[in-house]
């Protein structure tokens, strides 16, 4: 077999080879050359299994920064069990990132690992790129009990978890985090020493965890700034976000069945009736380097279905929601859908809601930004903030004399 980079025959292609001669892992050598991996790989280089006796023990104390990369890592979730090891896994365009960790987390006995697997559901041999140690190393010294040596620095903790699993949309930082009590310990720690101010919100994680995101655009400037050396100091994540990169938006169309009803139409449209309803979520933003999107598919879709069709699916939609009780038209519809919306798609552009194939609403609602400065739309609350009427009138209109001379005196 030739390697395409040096041109040097060799019986097999591996690691040891395209290190040495290239710099790039099989894998990435695989990428660069658009070539499957079942045509770079031979037969005995795939589903090889892993022997524990070749994982070094942990060292007696581990680094401060180990530590510290190490609970970040837990803290997004990504420090996962598999049999009689630990794993934590990465993704190719982050090898970077995954070695320089692998470098101190050595200290605990993990090791890199670019595992070649047969996978029969897609008949393709594809690589998994992963940092592995024992998981004995961690039951005298590891878990909780690692923490209490002396706590790792916060910020690293947090740097560490931002470079993992840490998204900006529209100038809000978004993390993550499996467990509502590190979120909430999080919130707190960066309120009381940075005055930094997160929310945490519920968008059914498939981890059952919550997301946490800055508060307001200063905040994440703010988070940025406290974390700026250390998310410097790892590859490729201060390019990840902040690189300049083009501008998309993306859409998620979701249906809805829903009847309604209009108060006071002058046709028909005041009798109760149903139909379908198509909304398009349109969101845009720059491509995140590492993971080539805008926002995640699956986290549009699951906000979108909590936040609205699975409270609109198969309702009245006029008993929905206070603001909808007298006019459930899709252009209330819209205001009030952006509103339940922004607070977790900052990047929202547009709204395209279809109550038939031929009738249809466009809304570009405030950023989240001005909706933060102004809150919700007058239009949506002429009932909610009903009976400021004078009271004069309505003693008036009651016919009720007493009232109104109580009023006047
Ligand atoms: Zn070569």
């Amino acid at each position: 077999m030739q390697c395409l980079e040096c041109k040097s025959e060799l019986q097999k292609l591996d690691n040891e080879h395209l290190l040495s001669c290239c710099g790039l892992t099989l894998h990435e050598y695989a990428l660069r050359h658009h070539l499957p991996l079942d045509l770079v790989l031979s037969a005995d280089q795939v589903n090889v299994p892993d022997r524990i006796e070749d994982y070094p023990p942990a060292i007696p104390c581990p680094g401060e920064t180990a530590r510290g990369l190490l609970q970040g890592i837990r803290l997004a979730g990504l420090l996962r069990p598999e049999g009689d090891y630990l794993v934590i896994p990465g993704d190719i365009r982050r090898l970077d990132l995954l070695l320089w960790n692998q470098r101190y987390l050595s200290d605990f006995g993990f090791c890199f690992r670019q595992e070649y697997r047969f996978d029969t559901s897609t008949n393709r041999v594809i690589a998994d790129n992963r940092l592995k140690a024992r998981r004995r190393n961690f039951s005298r010294t590891g878990g909780h009990e690692l923490s209490l040596v002396t706590p790792p620095d916060f910020l690293m903790v947090l740097a560490s978890c931002v470079a993992q699993v840490g998204e900006l949309h529209a100038g809000y930082l978004f993390i993550p985090v499996p467990d509502r009590n590190d979120a909430q310990e999080i919130t707190q720690c960066l309120k009381r020493h940075w005055n930094i101010n997160m929310v945490v919100l519920d968008t059914a994680q498939p981890s059952g965890g919550v997301m946490l995101r800055s508060y307001r655009r200063r905040d994440s400037d703010n988070l940025f700034k406290i974390l700026s050396e250390l998310l410097q100091t790892m590859p490729g994540v201060w390019e990840r976000f902040h690189a300049t990169t083009p501008e998309v938006t993306v859409v998620k169309e979701l249906v809805f069945d829903s009847a309604h009803f209009i108060t006071d139409h002058p046709a028909k449209c005041s009798n109760l009736h149903g139909g379908r309803y198509t909304l398009q979520v349109k969101v845009a933003g720059r491509i995140d380097p590492a993971s080539a999107c805008v926002i995640d598919y699956g986290y549009l879709k699951r906000v979108v279905n909590q936040r609205v069709v699975e409270r609109f699916d198969h309702h009245n939609l006029n008993y929905v929601a206070s603001e909808l009780a007298w006019r459930s038209s899709t252009e209330m519809l819209c205001v009030y859908i952006w509103e339940q919306l922004i607070d977790y798609l900052p990047g929202l552009v547009e709204l395209q809601l279809y109550e038939t194939g031929q009738s249809w609403c466009h809304y570009s609602g405030p950023d989240l930004d001005s909706f933060q400065v102004a809150g919700s739309s007058s239009v949506l609350h002429h009932f909610n903030e009903a009976g400021q009427r004078d009271a004069r009138l309505c003693a008036q209109i009651a016919g009720d004399r007493g009232a109104k001379l109580s009023v006047v005196a």
